[in-house]
């Protein structure tokens, strides 16, 4: 019975009974494990051609200079590839578990997330000369941007991340591979060095030691008398940082970056750092690579990026000061709700690519509805507005409105669904919050 598929170079030893080899990629053939060719270029390309699952097991052979594999041996010993073949069977387990991506454009995301529970291990960078930002993830070879991928992972809690190193990064190119050298404050030269001060006590000067020398005997330079005895005439009081190309002298050298990419010269002071850190799933990133789904963006969080967003404590306030400047001055205002479909529904029924559609829509609905001086919150799932100077007469216009675009945009309407709040709801709000707080 062959349980599991190998893709192997041709000159791989026969495999254990239980495994297909296969030498090409085949279209409808899943690979569960891959042993690289022993030249690294030609490895590298095969990864990256991904004509197999990027989370198939990859075995390289030790000592060729292949990075990011999951296991080295010798490759051409049957036995020990068949012990690694062995370890590639508890993962290609757990690979073939995972659901496929609901949304193309999460793949990248769901590939990293399903690395790191496949492997169950925590992903940690690798130091790396041929990269320019001096460190990479060569696991994750298969995606474009492995960092900028697992730094927005664990903003969104699916990963947690652990500092690992920090890198100053050039000025003029962006590039960490940087030389750090102490230069002259003044000319940036490169050809300082430490001079020994001498202090002479009669007189206080403080000059390197070389302005005192004449022959073997030390001679002030300013009131010429004679430097005899160490602790009675003179001491030596630390050491100073003189240019040899200009003369400049300093307690301490500036720190200079020198650019091995561009040359471009970045002083350390100034330099901007990059931090990178080792990855853990999370349970949520479990739940995520597993089903094959990010968790919704939450359109709360997006709301509140809004200027007009009100927590709902400061909404009740808002809204009260309206209804007491209504009733004392019979000035209008619309008090509103929207209720929007819950994520699963919407799931269900448009699929992840829709959700996101949906968002990006409601968005954009309240974006241009809100003025300056209307409030929006969220309590439960519904999303409230707060529209003063505005004649509840115009209610049905409004939801006439924002259901038109959303059936214009996703061929419904019904997603979603505009309340006016009467006197006595709204009330009733009030009361609610204030019971609340
Ligand atoms: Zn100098
Ligand atoms: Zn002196
Ligand atoms: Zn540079």
């Amino acid at each position: 019975m062959t349980a599991h598929t190998a893709l192997v170079p041709p000159t791989s030893p026969p495999l254990p009974a239980d495994w297909a080899r296969i030498e090409q990629t085949e279209a409808g053939v899943r690979v569960d494990a891959v042993v690289l060719p022993d030249d690294a270029a030609q490895a590298r390309a095969l990864r990256r051609q991904g004509t197999f699952n990027p989370l198939a097991y990859v075995i390289a052979r030790s000592g060729v200079g292949i990075r990011g594999a999951d296991r080295y041996c010798d490759t051409s010993d049957r036995e020990e590839l068949a012990l690694a073949l062995e370890a590639a069977r508890v993962v290609a387990g757990r690979v073939r578990a995972l659901a496929s991506a609901r949304d193309a454009r999460e793949r990248d995301a769901l590939l990293a997330l399903g690395y790191l529970h496949t492997r169950d291990t925590e992903l940690s960078p690798c130091v790396n000369a041929d990269a320019s930002d001096f460190f990479d993830y060569p696991q994750l070879a298969f995606l474009p941007q492995p960092r900028q991928t697992l730094e927005r992972l664990a903003a969104a809690r699916l990963l947690t991340r652990r500092f690992h190193e920090r890198t100053h990064v050039c000025r003029d190119c962006g590039s960490a591979r940087v030389h750090a050298r102490e230069v002259c404050a003044q000319c940036r030269s490169a050809h300082v060095s430490d001079k020994q001060v001498i202090h002479h006590y009669r007189c206080g000067t403080q000059r390197p030691k070389a302005d005192f020398l004449q022959g073997t005997t030390l001679v002030c330079p300013k009131c010429d008398r004679e430097l005899r005895h160490f602790g009675v005439d003179y001491d030596a009081p630390g050491v100073i940082v003189q240019c040899d190309a200009c003369g400049e002298v300093a307690t301490e050298p500036a720190v200079e970056l020198l650019c091995g990419d561009c040359g471009g010269r970045t002083g350390a002071d100034t330099a901007d750092h990059v931090d990178w850190h080792a990855y853990t799933l999370t349970e949520a990133g479990r739940v995520a690579c597993v089903t094959g789904r990010m968790p919704a963006e939450r359109l709360q969080d997006r709301l509140m990026a809004f200027d007009t967003w009100r927590s709902p404590e400061s909404f009740a306030v808002v809204t009260d000061y309206c209804v007491k400047l209504g009733e004392r001055y019979a000035r209008h205002f619309v008090v509103m709700a929207l209720r929007i479909a819950d994520d699963q529904a919407l799931y269900d029924k448009l699929g992840p690519q829709a959700l996101h559609k949906y968002y990006d829509l409601v968005v954009d609905l309240l974006a241009q509805l809100l003025r300056k001086t209307d409030s929006v919150s969220m309590i439960d799932d519904e999303i409230l507005l707060c529209l003063p100077e505005t004649d509840p007469a115009s209610f049905a216009a409004i939801e006439a409105r924002i259901r038109g675009q959303m059936s214009q945009v996703l061929g419904i309407g019904e997603y979603i669904e505009a309340r006016l709040l009467d006197a006595e709801q709204i009330a009733a709000f009030l009361a609610r919050m204030n019971a609340d707080a």
